[in-house]
């Protein structure tokens, strides 16, 4: 395994099928969730690359870059036991030069959901991806689908810019009670984490239902059930554009909810076929 924590001189344009090169992009504190994306791009290419960085373009002024966790040489080993080519991770010097000009917008789709709560955010996440793309030059990039809306503009910009990437969306992997893995579970106390299991308890709620009127009714009883849980949003919104799903949508949709659990955000989500 090739650790490179400036620059990786991996060679322009590797070529495809046996010797395709996966990218898994990731910012750290690596989980279970993480392994499961490194696996898939296993199975999906001959060389796998795992950058680490925790993109300071992402956080808005009052949310937890300082404190984010970082655990990188426990990660090394995580990535080491998954059998990872090359560990790519970056200064945030070397990604962001003080004279930097240029990024990406993440458009109307970026302004929505997530980013009414977290303006600038999904900017900066197409902005980092895109560099990775450039710099590392995958073949196939793997995401999970626990961060649902930035699957969907990543995909928008693979689309939008033509980019010659293969993105492969992977399932969310939770703990057995139901929580999703996160970086950001290991911040919640003992009675935190009770609290949070109301998420994956409404989208439990929402998913056994069809109409939309009673998914968004049902799950929202539930968070409303937890006093201490600060909801920031519960929408039932389309796949591709994340607009707010209408009475009559039939096809595939996604419940998603983000709150707060004292000074933790957590996000969930659960995609639903309707008809
Ligand atoms: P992060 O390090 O939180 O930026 O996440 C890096 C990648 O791991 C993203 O594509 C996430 O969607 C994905 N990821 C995070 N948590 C999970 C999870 N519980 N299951 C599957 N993928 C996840």
């Amino acid at each position: 395994m090739i650790k490179a924590r400036a620059t990786l001189g991996i060679g322009a344009g590797a070529p495809s099928g046996g010797s395709a090169l996966a990218l898994v992009p990731t910012m750290g504190a690596l989980h279970e969730g993480h392994r499961s994306l490194i696996r898939l791009a296993r199975e999906r290419a001959a060389h796998v690359v795992v950058s680490i960085f925790v993109n300071p373009l992402q956080f808005g002024p009052t949310e937890d870059y300082s404190r984010y966790p970082r655990t990188f040489d426990a990660d090394l080993e995580v990535c080491q036991a998954e059998g990872v080519d090359v560990v790519f991770a970056p200064s945030a010097e070397d990604m962001y030069p003080p004279d930097r000009q240029v990024g990406v917008s993440a458009g109307e789709m970026g302004s929505v959901v997530e980013g009414e709560f977290r303006p600038g955010h999904l900017d900066g996440v197409l902005t980092v991806v895109l560099k990775l793309f450039n710099l590392v030059q995958p073949d196939v990039a793997v995401f999970g689908q626990k961060d649902a809306q930035q699957l969907a503009m990543i995909r928008r910009m693979v689309a939008d810019l033509n980019l010659p990437v293969s993105i492969v969306g992977a399932p969310t992997v939770r703990e057995p009670d139901g929580l999703a893995l996160s970086s950001r579970n290991r911040y919640l106390s003992p009675d935190d984490r009770a609290v949070a299991l109301a998420l994956s308890r409404a989208l439990t709620a929402g998913s056994a239902l069809r109409a939309p009127a009673e998914i968004r009714r049902a799950a929202l009883a539930v968070l409303e059930a937890e006093p201490s849980l600060a909801l920031d949003y519960l929408v039932l919104v389309d796949p591709a554009t994340f607009a707010e799903v209408g009475d009559d949508h039939a096809g595939e949709a996604i419940l998603a909810v983000a709150a707060r659990v004292g000074a933790t955000r957590l996000i969930d989500n659960v995609t639903l076929s309707l008809h």
